[in-house]
């Protein structure tokens, strides 16, 4: 794996109005926010791997915890 998979952030608008960007390799919601063009600093920031250690950072971040199976 060198990182060269084509990875795509599919976004979804909540009903509060938030918008959350969803990695289609590790299927997490990497990032919710109010600006839906600030999604795409998580987008290049994000690591799969790497997001697993920070996900309980992310949690705090996020009230409701809305995974979609
Ligand atoms: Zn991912």
């Amino acid at each position: 794996m060198t990182g060269q998979s084509v990875r795509t952030f599919p976004h979804r608008k909540n009903p509060d109005g938030t918008w959350d960007s969803i990695c289609s390799d590790c299927f997490r919601t990497i990032a919710r926010v109010k600006d839906p063009s600030d999604l795409e600093l998580f987008e290049r920031d994000h690591d799969c791997a790497q997001f697993k250690s920070l996900s309980f950072r992310f949690r705090l971040l996020s009230e409701s915890d809305t995974d979609v199976a």
